[in-house]
C-alpha cells in the first residue's frame, strides 16, 4: 500500500520578512525585465510559508533566469543548461526534507532540457519548478525558443518564423505534473499566491510565469503579457485535468492566456514510492537512500 499523502507541511519555519530571502547580491537583470517580477513573487511566497533558508535548495541552469538563484537567502546550485531538473531531483531523493525550487528559462527548459521535463512530472518528483517563459532566448541576445510565437522576429528569424510555438502549461498537463498553474509574473501578488501553492503541494508543481524580455523580444511585452492574462473563472474544476486543458485552449482561441490554478491532484512522489520499496523489500522505517544503497550490495 502507498503512504498516505500529506502536505509539505514538514519544512523548517522560520519568521521572516520577503526583504529577508533577498541576500547581498543586487539582481543584474535589464531595466523592465520581467524577472524581477518572479523573484519578488517567490520571495513573497517564501516569507508566507516561512521556509527555512537553512533547508531551501534554489536550482538552476543556464539563461538570464537562471541567475535568480544568486540573489536568493537560500543553497544554490547554477548547473548545467537544461540539467537543472536532473540535479534537482538528486537534491530532492537524497534530502527529502529540503524544500527544492528550480528556476530557469524556456530555453534551458523546454528546449536543452525539454527531455527531461516529461520525466519528472510522470515521476511526480516533490519540487517547484518555476519557468519564466520570455518567449525568447535572452542570454544569447534574442534568438527563437520553443515558446516564441510564429511572427516574432529574433536574430535568428529577421523575417519572422516559420514554427508555432509550444505552450508548456498544456505539455506539463499531458505528462502528469501534479499541481499546473500560469500567471504574469507582474502580477507578484497572484505569483507569490501561486509558487506558495505549488511549495506546498507535495509532488511536481509547475508554475509557467510569463515574463517579457523589453531587450530581445518585442512582441511579448508586459502590456500583452497583463491584458492577456485572464483568470480561469470562479468554479473551474481545479481536479479535472480535461478542464484544465480546455481552458487553456479556449484562452488561446480567443487570444487570450488562462491563468492562475489550473490544476491540481495527488498521488505518490517518488521519494514516497522509494521509501515504500526500501520498507517493502528491507523493512526500514524511514527511507535513506544509504539503505538502498546497501541492500544493493551483495
Ligand atoms: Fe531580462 Fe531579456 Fe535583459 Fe535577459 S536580455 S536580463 S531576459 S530583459
Ligand atoms: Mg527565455
Amino acid at each position: 500500500m502507498n503512504a498516505p499523502m500529506q502536505p509539505n507541511m514538514h519544512f523548517h519555519k522560520v519568521e521572516l520578512k520577503p526583504k529577508d530571502y533577498k541576500n547581498e547580491t543586487t539582481a543584474f537583470w535589464c531595466a523592465g525585465c520581467g524577472h524581477y517580477g518572479v523573484l519578488t513573487g517567490l520571495l513573497r511566497a517564501l516569507s508566507e510559508i516561512g521556509v527555512d533558508p537553512n533547508y531551501l535548495v534554489n536550482v538552476s541552469g543556464i539563461g538570464c533566469s537562471s541567475r535568480l538563484p544568486y540573489f536568493v537567502q537560500s543553497y544554490k546550485m547554477h548547473t548545467l543548461h537544461g540539467r537543472a531538473g536532473p540535479v534537482a531531483t538528486g537534491v530532492q531523493l537524497a534530502r527529502p526534507d529540503l524544500a527544492v525550487v528550480v528556476t530557469g528559462g524556456d530555453g534551458d527548459g523546454f528546449s536543452i532540457g525539454g527531455g527531461h521535463m516529461p520525466h519528472m512530472a510522470r515521476k511526480n518528483i516533490n519540487m517547484t519548478y518555476i519557468l519564466m517563459d520570455n518567449r525568447v532566448y535572452g542570454l544569447t541576445k534574442g534568438q527563437v525558443s520553443p515558446t516564441s510565437q510564429q511572427a516574432m522576429k529574433a536574430s535568428t528569424t529577421p523575417y519572422g518564423g516559420v514554427e508555432d510555438g509550444m505552450d508548456p502549461v498544456l505539455y506539463m498537463l499531458t505528462y502528469g505534473a501534479t499541481y499546473v498553474a500560469q500567471a504574469f509574473a507582474g502580477n507578484a501578488k497572484l505569483a507569490a499566491q501561486l509558487i506558495k501553492g505549488g511549495m506546498e503541494h507535495k509532488g511536481f508543481a509547475f508554475i509557467n510565469l510569463l515574463s517579457q524580455c523589453p531587450s530581445f523580444n518585442e512582441l511579448d511585452t508586459a502590456v500583452t503579457f497583463r491584458n492577456a492574462c485572464e483568470l480561469v473563472p470562479e468554479g473551474h474544476d481545479t481536479s479535472d485535468v480535461s478542464a484544465a486543458m480546455l481552458a487553456v485552449h479556449k484562452a488561446k482561441q480567443e487570444g487570450r492566456i488562462a491563468s492562475g490554478l489550473l490544476y491540481k491532484t495527488e498521488r505518490p512522489t517518488l521519494d514516497q514510492n522509494m521509501a515504500q520499496l526500501v520498507q517493502n523489500v528491507g523493512g526500514h522505517k524511514d527511507y535513506d537512500l544509504r539503505k538502498i544503497i546497501d541492500l544493493s550490495r551483495p
